[in-house]
């Protein structure tokens, strides 16, 4: 889990202007305040307190021996569960490929005559037992791993992050072979159909045959953050395309996953080989239930990170309250930044259109923004910047970039004014 630490907040860019504002924001939003309860908790300065809950620490997009191919054989559930609660995760979700043949630690070998025999969810009673109350939820999940080598067209990998325990059909097996028959869409609806939270797994990557196809559009996340090198250029892709879903109207919640293969990786990993935990996905939850953390995520409350950095985005109205409507008037933006990095800078954005390539799968979204923060922090930091804005219509969010390398980076969730 993680709390705020007791921060110094501070105003860059707009010192003495900003502070003006706030006082003649306090002292109007002060008279108004005695006026209705509702506002009484409101306050310009200190802003509203947070709603009751915590954000809980996790890694959506992990693979495990025994149901994954490409694992090299080390990564065994308890392995997995040891890893986790010495790096503090709170959540993670087993998400091995869907069980083409050849998924054992050994071979890639596909025997035709065991294609799409399953069984999937192998861990999912193991999971239940390495779970620890009140210490880490270990939940079975599944990455549909359609494959399209032969010609060369995309399809994707879908991540099936269960929903409702107790409702998650888990019977049968998915059908992902023979090569070039299985779409992305194909799959996703498969995962739909089993009352899983379904992701977008790496939009874009190096690899093109695990590259989405856009065959459809009816899936509930974008993993805009997939661990390898660090927030890498085709992770800057997937963000910048989940801000076009954002900006066309879609409900596009955003995760990270650490695609973790090798559970004894360092951190933070490297090249191909990410650390658990490199990404981890925060999500605020108002108890450490799975029920609770779903419901958290489902309503887009989440932050990608890596090590110490954090960032976190909340947006208040002219008098302090709570608010992310056209009447939001401060955005604040609080986090760390990891000692790993020497400076680095926080950056806000308000994204206002998009140039959206799809189905192309290889052309690169473009998103235009106007940048409303700019402001240079230094490893081991930590901030509270307030920032006025206007409430126009747009997406805002922001990330800690590091200027030199991809690791140790930060992005929050996204405000929508519409
Ligand atoms: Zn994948
Ligand atoms: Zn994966």
């Amino acid at each position: 889990m993680y709390k705020f630490p007791v921060f110094t907040p501070a105003f860059p860019k707009f010192s003495a202007g900003f502070y003006l504002a706030l006082a003649l924001a306090a002292f109007l939003a002060f008279s108004a305040c005695n006026n209705t309860d509702d506002d009484n908790t409101c306050n310009p300065i200190a802003l509203e307190d947070d709603p009751p809950g915590q954000w809980f620490l996790g890694d959506f997009h992990v693979h495990a021996t025994g149901a994954s191919n490409d694992t090299g054989g080390d990564s065994s559930p308890e392995a997995i569960q040891q890893r986790a609660i010495a790096m503090g995760l709170d959540f993670l979700v087993l998400t091995d490929h869907s069980n083409s043949t050849g998924s054992d630690a050994t071979t890639t070998y596909e025997d035709p005559a065991l294609f799409n025999q399953g069984p999937e969810f192998p861990y999912w009673d193991t999971c239940a037992l390495l779970s620890v109350p009140g210490q880490l939820l270990m939940i079975d999940g599944n990455e549909i791993s359609p494959v399209s080598e032969n010609n060369s067209q995309p399809t994707g990998h879908i991540g099936c992050i269960p929903d409702d325990l107790a409702t998650l059909d888990r019977s049968g097996a998915f059908t992902d072979r023979p090569k070039d028959a299985v779409t992305g869409g194909n799959a996703l609806q498969q995962a739909n159909e089993r009352g899983c939270f379904t992701v977008i797994n790496h939009p874009y990557a190096i690899t093109p045959w695990i590259i989405y196809d856009w065959t459809s559009y009816d899936y509930d996340a974008i993993e805009i953050w997939n661990g390898t090198i660090g927030f890498d250029p085709w992770d800057i892709r997937g963000r910048d395309i989940w801000r076009c879903d954002l900006l066309a109207g879609r409900n596009t919640v955003a995760v990270g996953g650490s695609d973790n293969h090798r559970i004894f990786t360092d951190a933070p990993g490297s090249g191909l080989d990410p650390a658990l935990g490199y990404p981890t996905t925060a999500v605020f939850a108002a108890n450490f239930t799975w029920g609770s953390i779903m419901e958290g995520l489902k309503a887009g409350k989440t932050a990608v990170f890596e090590g110490s950095s954090r960032l976190f985005i909340d947006g208040y109205n002219e008098k302090g309250c709570r608010n992310e409507t056209a009447d939001m008037r401060i955005v604040r933006l609080r986090g760390s930044v990891d000692s790993h990095l020497d400076s680095t800078r926080v950056v806000l954005t308000r994204a206002t259109a998009c140039t959206d390539p799809r189905p192309d799968h290889l052309a690169i979204p473009q998103v235009q923004e106007d940048t409303l923060l700019q402001q240079t922090v230094y490893g081991g930091q930590n901030f509270d910047f307030r920032v006025t804005v206007a409430g126009q219509k747009g997406v805002y969010s922001a990330l800690l970039q590091p200027n030199t390398q991809a690791h140790y980076a930060a992005l929050t969730r996204a405000i929508v004014i519409d």
